[in-house]
């Protein structure tokens, strides 16, 4: 057979598959992919039986368990002040990623022009590239990454569909603050740009710091796609189920590509989730349960010859190594995998010209004594 021509000639593996297999082959610690070490709740592991046991073991309907919408609704008003409607706003996704490509393809067609801000969550550019889209990047500074808003007006043109966002950040562990979104709501204004925001650290942001969610904003709100995750709530990120929230119109197109690529979400996990969230502690703690894993591993990681950057919210804390070595962050990551048993991700890989700054990406959502390990390890380098 003749080979096929590849969509996406540039591509390879994702880094998080590369690193978490890299680090079962060689025993490390695994801080490179982010996810959780501990289990998730007892209770909704028990939620999810009921159900099962209840006979929600067929399809749920195409947009997800209504429960479950309305539950997305409540929380959303309380916490952003956004009104959706669960009929016809909220969608439930096999995950962030899916919602995110999705939400691309449903608005993306081929010429359009995205921002994006690097260094960016690597499932950005290869859907929009897909679409036949073009991918407009903007490189953000360490240790701050702020966005330079001029520049992002300069890259502007009659062509831009959308601006993808992403806060709390990854793999930078910033945050958009109230300056970023005034800039963006003046930029945006009576322009034709949608905004894809990925929130799916919403819940994890520390030092009593507010999430600015579109949702906030109506300006922002009305052309934005919002993408969420469960697993980040729920400490359950292999369920892989997440959410889309869009106005109407946009959640018309965005359903008629999520029909066709997963039809609907497993319907168990759905049931669980809408009983489980009524109570709010499990998301509105928290801030304060990821705080406390990042200020241990801050402090650990004070005692190694890493530097920190700053962290303000997801699961990640980013460390430069310029003082230790001038190797390449993709090899020295393999080399501390290897040689140290701890594994990273090499913050390069978030770069489409795979910009190299020396900084690593660990994550820190473990339990304290892995934490402590990897810092043992980490002190030897
Ligand atoms: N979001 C996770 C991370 O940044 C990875 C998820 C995945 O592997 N697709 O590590």
């Amino acid at each position: 057979m003749r080979p096929v021509t590849s969509k996406l000639p540039q591509t390879g593996t994702t880094i998080f598959t590369v690193m978490s297999a890299l680090a079962a082959e060689v025993g490390a610690i695994n801080l490179s992919q982010g996810f959780p070490d501990y289990d998730c709740s007892p209770h909704l592991v028990h939620l999810v039986n009921e159900a099962m046991k209840n006979g929600h073991n067929q399809y749920a309907p195409m947009a997800g368990v209504m429960q479950l919408r309305e539950q997305i609704a409540y929380k959303t008003e309380k916490l952003y002040g956004a009104k959706y409607n669960p009929e016809t706003e909220i969608t439930i996704t096999a995950g962030g990623t899916q919602a995110i490509f999705t939400a691309i393809s449903a608005v993306i067609h081929p010429n359009d022009e995205v921002i994006i801000f690097e260094p960016a969550y690597d499932c950005y550019a290869p859907a929009i590239k897909l679409m036949g889209g073009v991918v407009k990047s903007l490189e953000l500074e360490p240790p701050n990454y702020r966005i330079a808003w001029d520049m992002v007006k300069r890259l502007i043109s009659n062509r831009t569909k959308m601006i993808i966002l992403n806060s709390p950040h990854n793999p930078t562990a910033t945050i958009l603050h109230k300056e970023d979104i005034d800039k963006l709501s003046a930029i945006v204004k009576d322009q034709d740009i949608l905004i894809l925001s990925d929130e799916v650290y919403e819940h994890l942001i520390y030092d009593g710091e507010t999430h600015h969610s579109m949702a906030r904003y109506p300006e922002l709100q009305k052309r934005s796609l919002i993408v969420a995750s469960f697993g980040k709530l729920c400490h359950a990120t292999g369920w892989k189920i997440g959410y889309c929230l869009a106005p109407d119109w946009l959640t018309q197109e965005f359903r008629k590509i999520h029909q066709f690529i997963v039809f609907s979400v497993n319907t168990p996990m759905q049931y669980a989730i809408a009983e489980y969230i009524k109570n709010e502690d499990v998301y509105l703690d928290l801030p304060q349960v990821f705080q406390q894993k990042r200020d241990h591993f801050r402090n650990g990681i004070e005692q190694t010859r890493f530097k920190l950057l700053p962290c303000h919210g997801s699961y990640f804390q980013s460390v430069t190594y310029s003082d230790i070595t001038d190797e390449k962050d993709a090899e020295f990551t393999i080399r501390l995998a290897k040689e140290f048993g701890v594994a990273s991700i090499p913050t390069s890989a978030f770069y489409n010209k795979g910009i190299d700054n020396h900084i690593l990406r660990f994550c820190f959502a473990k339990r304290q004594e892995t934490l402590d390990n990897a810092v043992d390890r980490l002190m030897r380098v």
